[in-house]
This record gives C-alpha cells, sequence and structure tokens, in this order.
C-alpha cells in the first residue's frame, strides 16, 4: 500500500511516498530555516506564504524521487494539527484536492503522533507497547503506547516545551534558530558540571515537566556576569543547562518505564536528535536492561515520512477522515 503523506504544519514543506507504512520511497524536505532565522524563529504568514510556492513542486518531486504516479497512491496522509493555522491550511486543502481527483481514501494525522511514528521507519521490527518520551519543538510529552494508535498520556510540560527551552536559552546567548542543535555541539566541549543550574521534579510522583523555570536561571546567571563584567563560557552554560534537562527528562521516562514494566524508551520529536540525550538513555538503558529506539536525525525534525507512518497505521486501524477534515491547530495528542 502507497501512501501520500504531506506536512506543513510549520517551517518545512514536506511530502513524502511511503510504502506500508515502514518503508521511505521518498521523503522531500524543503525547510525555510534560513528565511525565518534573520527573525529568530518562524514568522506564521512568511511560512504560509512559503509553503504555497513549494507544495506543488515538492509533491512532483516526491513522486519522482519514488518513481511512482499519482495514479500508483492507495492513501493520502497529511498533517491536521497541531501546528500554525494558515501553515496546515496548505497542507490540508492540497490533500484533500488530490483525495478527491485521484478518488483515494484520505486521513488526517496528529503530528506529535507522527514524531512517535518515525521510530516505526527506523527500526522495522518495532512493536507497540511501550513507553514514549515526546520531546519537540512545542511539546513535551511521556506516554504509554498501547497500540499504533492508543496513548496514555502520562505527563507533560506545564510551561515551556523541551524543544522550546533550547531555543530559548540559545536565544540568550545570542546563537541563532534553532538553538537545539548549536546548543547539543558546544555541549560536547563544556563542562557539565560547571553550573549547578535547577532540576525541576515537582511533586514526588509526578511525571509532568517545567522547564521556564530552568530557563529564567540561565538568564539569570547571564545578566548576573554581564554585570560584574565576568567572562561568561558558553561552552559551559550550553552544557551545564543541557544537563539539567536530560536529567530530568531520563529520570522520569526510566521511572515510567519501571512502573509500567515496560522494556523499551522510544524517543521521539526534534529534540530526540540530541546526542547527549541518546547517550545517557542508553547508558541507563544497559544498566536498566531496557532497550532504547530513536529515528535518525532528519526522521526526528519535522518531515511528511513520519506522517505517512501514521496514516498508515491509523488506517489499518480502521480510521479514515473525509473531505470535510479541517485544521486543528491546538490538537493535543489525546
Ligand atoms: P512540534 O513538533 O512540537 O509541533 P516542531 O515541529 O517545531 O514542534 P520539531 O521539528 O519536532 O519541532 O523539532 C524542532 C525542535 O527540536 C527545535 O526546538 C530544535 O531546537 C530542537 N532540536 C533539533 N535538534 C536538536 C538537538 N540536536 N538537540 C536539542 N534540540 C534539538
Ligand atoms: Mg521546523
Ligand atoms: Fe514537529
Amino acid at each position: 500500500m502507497l501512501t501520500l503523506a504531506i506536512e506543513t504544519s510549520c517551517d518545512e514543506t514536506s511530502c513524502a511516498v511511503i510504502k506500508n507504512g515502514r518503508e521511505v520511497l521518498s521523503n522531500i524536505i524543503s525547510s525555510q530555516i534560513d528565511i525565518h532565522r534573520k527573525f529568530g524563529g518562524v514568522v506564521p504568514e512568511i511560512a504560509s506564504r512559503k509553503h504555497i510556492e513549494s507544495i506543488n513542486p515538492i509533491i512532483q518531486e516526491a513522486l519522482d524521487k519514488a518513481n511512482v504516479g499519482f495514479n500508483d497512491i492507495d492513501l493520502i496522509g497529511v498533517t491536521q494539527g497541531p501546528g500554525l493555522v494558515g501553515a496546515l491550511l496548505i497542507g490540508i486543502s492540497t490533500a484533500k484536492s488530490l483525495a478527491y481527483g485521484l478518488d483515494i481514501p484520505i486521513i488526517g494525522v496528529n503530528h506529535i503522533e507522527g514524531h512517535v511514528c518515525a521510530n516505526y521507519i527506523e527500526h522495522k521490527d518495532l512493536e507497540p507497547p511501550f513507553t514514549c518520551l515526546i520531546v519537540s519543538g512545542g511539546h513535551t510529552y511521556l506516554v504509554q503506547a498501547n497500540s499504533y494508535t492508543n496513548y496514555e498520556l502520562i505527563g507533560r510540560t506545564r510551561d515551556d516545551a523541551a524543544g522550546e527551552a533550547f531555543d530559548k536559552v540559545a536565544r540568550a546567548l545570542g546563537l541563532p534558530y534553532p538553538g537545539g542543535p548549536i546548543i547539543d555541539k558546544l555541549s560536547t566541549t563544556g563542562n557539565k558540571e560547571a553550573i549547578d543550574f535547577p532540576r525541576v521534579l515537582l511533586e514526588p510522583k509526578s511525571y509532568d515537566f517545567s522547564f521556564s523555570g530552568l530557563k529564567t536561571a540561565v538568564l539569570n546567571y547571564l545578566n548576573q556576569k554581564e554585570q560584574k563584567g565576568e567572562e561568561i563560557i558558553i561552552e559551559d552554560v550550553a552544557a551545564s543547562f543541557q544537563q539539567a534537562v536530560l536529567d530530568v527528562l531520563v529520570d522520569k521516562s526510566f521511572r515510567l518505564a519501571r512502573e509500567r514494566n515496560s522494556n523499551k524508551i522510544i524517543l521521539a520529536g526534534g529534540v530526540a536528535a540530541n546526542q547527549g540525550l541518546r547517550s545517557m538513555m542508553e547508558e541507563r538503558g544497559k544498566k536498566e536492561k531496557i532497550e532504547i529506539f530513536y529515528p535518525s536525525r532528519i526522521l526526528c525534525t519535522d518531515n511528511a515520512a513520519m506522517i505517512g507512518a501514521a496514516a498508515y497505521f491509523n488506517y489499518k486501524e480502521g480510521k479514515e477522515s473525509d473531505l470535510y477534515l479541517n485544521v486543528i491547530p491546538n490538537l493535543d495528542l489525546i
């Protein structure tokens, strides 16, 4: 079964052709990062306009690369939310036109579920149930996946998302957008014990997260250093900040896995590209005999292949949208 998938929730225009939910025939990603970088973040109106310009050529490119035509496609998958309303609309209206014109089924996909499903592409034998840590630019969820489409939401951030914290701290350090990959890189040379930033664990049994206090602690540290005219070692700030985020993410993920007798922890979302997070998870996983899974870097951040995988598994479980499908900018995972 061939799925053509479209992703336009934020600042990547992407189209993919996926076979049976796991095999990528093409996954074209056109990033607008260079355009938004000069504004320090994504400008919604510019994002929408860029999606309109790119979408048709990118669909054609995805078909060409997969060596298939429109008539070979069996299913259309498209991101329904969460994301920027104007950006999502471009993907949804294009997808609906295709489904109508080709007279094939369409499925609206939850973008966050897409991030999880990226793992099914990477790991061909991976099956639920598992514990999953979803850490993206706008969301931080700790979930227990019971099946391909059933998720129990156990914890979430009460303020900033993990990726958002990386981006905001990077901005305070004068680093370009998006900050996550740069902080990741600087952390490899910095001293992660140089500054003792707070680890916010919340109530003893809580699986929720909070990163805004940590972000404020970094800002205060930078302001104080500046006022005193002291030198700021940017690598040390990056490494110490990153470690404070990772300690909490890793701790809560393993606590949930143990509580649920889960022998697999899956990482998903842009922050799953973080080398520090991957290594720390794997090290702890070895000790606790829990296997760690994450997608390759390109499948961690936004792409249409993951949306195609999610569409396929939802379709297999009997779900289907219709042409009344509309965007839901604040769509929750459950
Ligand atoms: P959402 O998926 O929540 O709607 P999004 O689609 O904007 O948000 P993603 O594409 O999942 O987010 O990921 C982008 C985020 O991942 C950014 O915040 C970015 O800084 C972060 N990120 C990317 N690579 C790394 C890395 N190596 N280390 C840490 N963070 C990273
Ligand atoms: Mg993006
Ligand atoms: Fe995303």
